[in-house]
């Protein structure tokens, strides 16, 4: 692949770049690279559906990077500018990302080319059922084989028509609520996985401030409390992100950059307030308390210690990375700074926490959804009693000893049988924890790996080549 003199590479040249650093690292012979890179397979659909007595026509995408592990995993999303090229990077990400937080599944990703807003409810139940017939009866949905997940443009109401659409087609398949993951909890879907894909990114976050030498590295002062953030995009993954920053860990969000502009606040913003006001007025302009901006581009150039983008690709490019103001940029979204201005940055000395670790938290509690509705109990149902009578007795063995009655706190720490929610944020945080311990030990063991991003791509390539040789590709 040909980098100079390309304007604007697209989204899979630019992941594939990235590829190529780890795989240069590794050695790795170029036959093995490239089937590594290549996408498996992809499917374009196209279908009729009456809108307000007209027909309108509708395409999608599913692509599957990788089958070595199945079923293959990733989200879909509906947008207004979607493409195959986008798919397929996107589908690409999520084997990577599968395979660095130890996810046992293959990478595949969807997309329908929609403006979501310009549809009624009913009409989108229509389209997203169709959509889901066409890849359900060309094999490119079911439990066994390829489980979609919310993404941009969807969430639970989506997941729970794909399902509804799957039972009917295939009512004898006893497992047929992990077709997809994300559906809302009353019908099959899991505590915490709304929220799993920000909250994944908070666990990575505070585990990257457990290692001092990094935070020193990155130029950044030890306490994550009191630094100043600025996030853009309040959707799902910004939005719970922002959230638990701004109300756990003390930090300030000064700047949340939106659609429609920016919203500055030195002294940090309570994101739970501009949230309901984006929902109430459909815009953040007019919330009280900040200065709004409608230079949107300015806002990702504010001064700030931890820079968090979370909206969508290609937001960070070699046009504005020499303006990038920040010692921390956390990748929440999938691919926002371009393969150019990851070298630009590097070049500036500014850490990138990379999406392909950063935002897996996502697929990492789809991956519980998936192990519940294939077990078909609710994780913790079995023990939460019995782990909450052997706390209560052990404080009353407490009590006996010192003759003394436990505090509250006690009480209620240690009769406290683990609930779904526990047990998932457990596993999520146990999760981002051990996957960023294995980059750095790649990152600090590795001379020729000089950045995370690299280190991350290292991780998974080596697990992978694992993988195609144990199942005996190469
Ligand atoms: N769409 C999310 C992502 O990009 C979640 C994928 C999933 O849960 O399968 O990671």
């Amino acid at each position: 692949m040909e980098k100079k003199n390309n304007p604007s590479l697209s989204f899979s040249a630019n992941v594939n770049f990235m590829i190529d650093r780890a795989l240069t690292v590794l050695k790795i012979d170029t036959g093995i690279s490239n089937s590594i890179k290549t996408c498996n397979s992809t499917i374009k659909v196209s279908f009729p559906v009456e809108i307000n007595g007209r027909i309108e026509v509708f395409t999608g995408w599913r692509s599957v990077h990788s089958d070595h592990r199945l079923p293959s995993k990733g989200g879909i999303r509906f947008a207004p500018i979607v493409n195959e090229d986008e798919v397929e990077a996107l589908a690409s990400l999520m084997t990577y990302k599968c395979a660095i937080v130890d996810v046992p599944f293959g990478g595949s990703k969807g997309g329908l080319l929609i403006d979501p807003s310009k549809y009624t409810r009913d009409d989108m139940q229509r389209i997203t059922r169709r959509f889901a017939r066409e890849l359900i009866r060309k094999g490119y949905l079911s439990p066994a084989t390829n489980v979609p997940a919310p993404d941009m443009g969807t969430g639970e109401r989506e997941m729970a028509w794909i399902t509804d659409t799957y039972k009917q087609l295939h009512p004898e398949d006893i497992n047929y609520l992990g077709c997809v993951t994300g559906k809302p909890v009353a019908h099959g879907g899991i505590r915490g996985r709304v929220e799993a894909t920000g909250r994944g990114v908070v666990y990575a976050i505070r585990e990257f401030f457990r290692h001092a030498d990094d935070v020193k590295a990155a130029g950044l002062t030890p306490k994550l409390g009191g630094k100043r953030i600025v996030v853009q995009g309040l959707g799902n993954v910004g939005y719970y992100a922002a959230k638990l920053l701004d109300e756990e860990d003390q930090s300030k969000i000064i700047a949340i950059i939106e659609r429609d502009g920016v919203l500055v606040n030195e002294d940090g913003l309570c994101v739970e307030d501009v949230r309901m006001h984006m929902n109430q007025h459909k815009t953040i302009e007019g919330f009280p308390g900040a200065v709004f901006s409608e230079n949107i581009a300015a806002g990702l150039e504010i001064e700030c210690d931890i820079l968090i983008p979370a909206a969508m690709e290609a937001q960070i490019t070699k046009e504005n990375a020499h303006n990038i103001k920040t010692k921390l940029i956390v990748e929440a979204a999938n691919g926002p700074v371009t393969f150019e201005a990851d070298d630009i940055l590097q070049q500036r000395g500014i850490t990138i926490l990379p999406d392909a670790y950063i935002n897996a938290g996502g697929v990492t509690v789809s991956y519980f959804e998936w192990v519940r509705n294939i077990a078909h109990i609710r994780f913790g149902r079995m023990e939460r009693r019995h782990d909450e009578m052997r706390g209560a007795q052990m404080l009353k063995v407490i009590e006996n000893m010192t003759g003394e009655k436990s505090a509250s706190w006690m009480q209620k720490e240690l009769a406290h049988g683990a609930d779904e929610l526990d047990l998932v944020r457990s596993g999520l945080d146990d999760t981002m924890r051990n996957s960023y311990q294995q980059l750095k030990e790649i990152y600090q063991s590795n001379d020729n790996v000089h950045d995370f991003r690299t280190a991350a791509y290292v991780v998974a390539i080596q697990k992978l080549v694992r993988a195609y040789i144990d199942i005996g590709v190469y």
